[in-house]
């Protein structure tokens, strides 16, 4: 019997400013994520939750946090290449739970409590760790032991926030060399149709899913493990159109699983046909028609972008699972793709990116593009952009 109910009813349901007792992560907390780690079955202590630091109790009405969550799990058919989508359900099962916002991935993650529920005796993690031991375990039976450690310790948290990025970059790395021309499928997600309902994540060898949390062997695993869970594999069908990059495969299941709203996706596009974005997407790609250019911009990116919008309203205008032209939501890992945006000219295209995301993709731009690509640095505003873009020989 939990303090709260607990149920898929909840999924979906936002804790606002003001409404919330306690809030964890979120952008002005710097210091925060989440992992899964998958162990030998005799280095899993089953049933054990664990808090290192303050509990929900102890903290002020009204604060934010730091907080590491970090999930240990072990099963004889467990295997280490799920750890990205089963760290991708602590998303699912928290927003289970009544009264629980969650938000991200990784790094990134967003957790409020609202007062109601703080009320109610959602007041420890003790709670929390108890209800996501026993969905996972109930949900996915390959997990036969599981614990679960809550950190809210500063120092603790950059610690292991700063060690699990390693994690998350050799996922990513695992994912390089390989080629959607290499595969016989791609995969597909719904996992955030709670939030937004028409909306379809693909999946592919060179398209990491928008909250960066599942890649093509991602998806592999998943569907291996749980065949009717939230990640399904579509086989790859043929190409229809090889410029936009549109598959006749992947067309018919985003127009299934979309409820018809969507009937068509080209893979590498912002412009035309582009992939749908629910809200957990790490950078929003945003066309600028002054310069006939694209913007990027990551959630971290404090302030205005160059067009005068934070990130926050360019998220309201990319999200909502409906299909809009000139935005599209992505995993950071895509833009060391070699199809990154390739139907819409690629890094020939991208007037304007925050300068840690530059350094990120540096490696996938082109040589003698990387200086004619402005960051928050060379300019302020549209005006400025367009002088940029003119010296650079681009306009
Ligand atoms: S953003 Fe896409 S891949 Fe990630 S959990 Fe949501 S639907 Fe699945």
């Amino acid at each position: 019997m939990y303090v709260v109910d607990v149920g898929p009813q909840y999924e979906g349901e936002r804790v606002r400013k003001g409404d919330f007792q306690v809030e964890f992560g979120g952008p002005e907390i710097s210091r925060k994520a989440e992992l899964v780690t998958v162990k030998g079955m005799d280095e899993v202590e089953h049933d054990r939750i664990t808090i290192t630091g303050k509990d929900i109790k102890e903290m002020p009405e009204g604060s934010s946090s730091p907080l590491f969550i970090n999930v240990s799990m072990a099963g004889e058919l467990l295997e280490r290449d799920l750890e990205g989508v089963l760290e991708r359900r602590i998303h699912q099962y928290i927003n289970y739970v009544e009264g629980i916002f969650h938000m991200g991935q990784r790094n990134e993650i967003w957790i409020r409590i609202h007062k109601n529920s703080f009320k109610k005796g959602l007041d420890s993690f003790e709670h929390i760790g108890r209800i996501l031991i026993d969905l996972f375990t109930a949900e996915l039976p390959v997990i036969e032991k599981m614990s679960i450690e809550f950190i809210t310790d500063l120092a603790k948290v950059e610690e292991l926030a700063a060690e699990a990025v390693k994690v998350y970059k050799s996922r990513d790395e695992k994912v390089k060399g390989l080629r959607e021309e290499d595969v016989e499928e791609f995969y597909g997600c719904v996992l955030c149709q709670s939030f937004a309902p028409t909306h379809v994540c693909i999946i592919t060898a060179e398209r990491v899913s928008l909250c960066g949390a599942i890649n093509w062997f991602d998806g592999r695993a998943a569907v291996k493990v749980d065949p009717e869970g939230a990640q399904f594999a579509i086989p790859k069908g043929n190409l229809i159109d090889p410029e936009g990059i549109s598959y006749d495969t992947v067309n018919q299941v985003v127009a299934e699983r979309s409820m018809g709203e969507t009937t068509r996706f080209n893979l590498h596009s912002a412009l035309s046909y582009p992939h749908t974005s629910c809200g957990c997407f790490e950078a929003i790609v945003f066309y600028i028609p002054e310069v006939d250019g694209f913007g990027i911009v990551n959630r971290d990116f404090v302030g205005a972008t160059v067009t005068g919008e934070p990130f926050s309203t360019l998220a309201g205008m990319a999200s909502g699972g409906k299909q809009n032209e000139g935005y599209v939501g992505i995993g950071v890992q895509y833009l060391l793709s070699p199809k990154f945006l390739i139907s819409d000219g690629g890094y020939n295209r991208v007037a304007w990116m925050p300068s840690n995301l530059k350094e990120i993709a540096k490696e996938n731009i082109p040589a003698e593009m990387f200086d004619k690509i402005a960051t928050e640095k060379d300019v302020q505003n549209v005006d400025e952009l367009t002088a940029f873009m003119q010296n650079a020989g681009r306009l």
